[in-house]
């Protein structure tokens, strides 16, 4: 995979199959700058679940 197909990916971040989701810490193993970028979605999404636990919010706006 390259930074192109993994942006791809990391724009469905939580909808991913688990054999993308495989290939997407795959290419975050090899290449440091993408490795950044899902640390800080990784992050992102924590934050999310936890201020908002069943998505409610998400679903009223
Ligand atoms: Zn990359």
């Amino acid at each position: 995979m390259n930074c192109e197909e993994y942006e791809k990916l990391l724009m469905r971040f939580g909808q991913l199959t688990n054999r993308e989701e495989e290939e997407l810490r795959a290419h975050a193993a090899g290449c440091p700058a993408c490795a950044k970028v899902l640390e800080f979605i990784e992050l992102e999404q924590r934050w999310i679940k936890r201020l908002c636990p069943q998505n409610r919010c998400m679903q009223r706006h």
